[in-house]
């Protein structure tokens, strides 16, 4: 789906990402784990051009869109969820799952509504669609905002810590829904510290540290096996 080379990003003088290669393919559930600070957000976002990467490239289908004008054509076939959710407060369950369809993919109403109903379904959200997010739980928040991308038809779903805001009784339910999704043939990349879900879910690991990719591999060999040092002292403060 996506090829990213010799990716680069810095902040004023800092260096955050450095020379990263990682590409996923059409299916595959990538899991990108390391310490706090070591760029995997600033990844994410600049997978999906939320930040705009300082240099290297990103391929899809076979261009460079680093090299496009129109970045908007590639940013609607990568779906975000976050920690916070960045739910509309103002609009209920159904319109929060609508307004991107109708204005980005530009389709009607009732063809929008039939897509995020299905969704909000598979959420286990189709009794709220028209509840405001202040009366849900933060697990209800993050099932819809799954819902939402996943409405928007995207070419994978890039996760960033998507249950680390939630009471422990609601990381659960947010997991199962991931998991379903996972075994349902969705790309994905994700980034998450909930290390057993991680190794259950994930076809691939990518471990990060300072700005690199120090390490990437099956769980088994990366949990089980890990080659370098600092992947070895991060799982022993993580496990
Ligand atoms: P965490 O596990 O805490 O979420 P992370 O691996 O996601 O950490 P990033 O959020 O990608 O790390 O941040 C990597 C580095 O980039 C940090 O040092 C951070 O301070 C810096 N950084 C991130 N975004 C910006 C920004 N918009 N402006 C300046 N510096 C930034
Ligand atoms: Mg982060």
């Amino acid at each position: 789906v996506i090829d990213i080379q010799h990716l680069s990003k810095s902040f004023g003088s800092h260096e955050v990402l450095k020379d990263i290669n990682f590409s996923v393919e059409k299916g595959e559930v990538v899991t990108v784990i390391g310490s706090s600070g070591s760029g995997k957000s600033t990844l994410l976002r600049c997978i999906n051009l939320l930040e705009i990467p300082s240099g290297g490239e990103i391929i899809y289908h076979g261009e460079n869109i680093l090299q496009k004008k129109n970045l908007n054509d590639y940013r609607k076939h990568m779906g975000m969820v976050f920690q916070q959710f960045n739910l509309f407060n103002n609009w209920d369950v159904l319109n929060n799952c609508t307004v991107g369809q109708k204005k980005i993919l530009k389709r009607s109403k009732a063809e929008a509504e039939e897509i995020a109903l299905n969704y909000l379904k598979v959420v286990g959200m189709d009794r709220y669609v028209k509840a405001r997010p202040h009366q849900l739980s933060g697990g209800q928040k993050q099932r819809v905002a799954i819902a939402r991308a996943l409405s928007m038809s995207p070419d994978a779903l890039l996760f960033d810590e998507p249950t680390s805001a939630l009471d422990p009784e609601m990381v659960g339910e947010v997991l199962r829904v991931m998991k379903e999704l996972a075994q349902s043939g969705l790309t994905m990349i994700i980034v998450t510290h909930e290390m057993e879900f991680a190794r259950e879910i994930s076809d691939r690991i990518v471990f990060m540290d300072k700005g690199l990719i120090v390490e990437e591999g099956s769980p088994d060999e990366l949990f089980n096996n890990p080659k370098h040092e600092r992947t070895k002292a991060f799982l022993q403060r993580a496990l």
